[in-house]
């Protein structure tokens, strides 16, 4: 559950300092969006996904109830009165980027709409939330979640509100190295990893961009290299690290397996310009899983 976005991408050779005007070498229109990224991620390593999704009555929003159809066909798109959202992606040479989204048609989402939305869920689904939702719809599904005994797993990313109250609720959170910092106000990943996990989490996976990412859980921490690419555009490696992560633990693998799988995943949309533009797809995400892939 989370957002769907009309990610605008510019190219640039440095990110443009405050107060500064530079131009892009060129623009590109995508879908985009946490939500629809990672549930994208998901559908594409043969995990039966809904999406549920705020859209606006839009020309954005039709082209996402189209992609979705073809791709995530189990999805619930609910129609706001907000536009659809927006990202306007900034991406230099060697892949850094700056992102800057609106947030009123994830925000719409009451707590009641989205626990309507999944009325369903059942014992053994697993809920994946992002941080674009507000904080008490994001409690609200939490909840449920527990209730029904489904596994419950979260981005924090955008972080906007204190999240410290929710981690008892939470067995799997995926955050950056910046984003632990913030979260647990620890200067080092070690410190920020045992600080989490005291507050009640359960499992956290810190990626760390060209370092690699690592797992910690009260039974220790296993760590993954990055794998070696000249980075293109590094938008949605974190959310393709987080929707293999996710669909390789569902499908049994352990973490240290699941690291290596979401390594590979994620350097392949690092390699490449756009954000779904660059996703690997059934194909080359079958086999990151090592899987064998069928001759046609
Ligand atoms: P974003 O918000 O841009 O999607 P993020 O900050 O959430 O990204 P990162 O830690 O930058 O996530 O990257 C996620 C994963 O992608 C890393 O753990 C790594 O496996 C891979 N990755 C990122 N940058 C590189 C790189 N330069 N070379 C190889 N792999 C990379």
């Amino acid at each position: 559950m989370g957002n769907v976005t009309e990610d605008h991408t510019f190219a640039v050779d440095r990110l443009p300092r405050a107060g500064e005007t530079r131009l892009a070498r060129s623009h590109r229109t995508e879908l985009g969006g946490k939500g629809l990224n990672q549930a994208l991620i998901l559908a594409r390593a043969d995990i039966a996904t809904r999406l549920v999704a705020p859209i606006g009555r839009d020309a954005p929003g039709r082209a996402a109830r189209a992609m979705v159809a073809a791709e995530i066909p189990g999805a619930t798109l609910i129609e706001t009165d907000a536009p659809t959202d927006r990202s306007i992606i900034t991406v230099a040479e060697g892949g850094e980027n700056s992102i800057l989204s609106t947030a009123a048609a994830a925000r719409s989402m009451t707590p009641a709409a989205a626990v309507a939305a999944l009325a369903d869920l059942s014992p053994g689904d697993t809920v994946l939330l992002q941080g674009n939702l507000t904080r008490p719809t994001t409690r609200s599904v939490l909840e449920l979640a527990r209730a029904r005994r489904a596994a419950t797993v979260a981005n924090p990313s955008p972080i906007e509100w204190d999240w410290t109250p929710l981690w008892p609720l939470l067995d799997l959170v995926f955050v950056n190295a910046p984003e632990l910092a913030h979260l647990s106000g620890a200067r080092d990943t070690t410190g920020g990893c045992r600080a989490l996990l005291d507050l009640g989490l359960r499992e956290l996976v810190v990626t760390l961009g060209a370092d690699g990412a690592l797992a910690a859980s009260r039974e220790g921490t296993v760590s993954v290299s990055a794998i070696a690419v000249e980075p293109v555009d590094t938008a949605g490696a974190g959310d393709t690290f987080c929707g293999a992560y996710l669909a390789a633990t569902l499908r049994g693998r352990s973490p240290e397996a699941a690291l290596g799988i979401a390594a590979s995943a994620a350097a392949l949309t690092v390699g490449r310009p756009g954000t779904h533009g660059a996703f690997p797809d059934r194909t080359e995400l079958s086999a990151c899983f090592g899987d064998q892939v069928a001759s046609s």
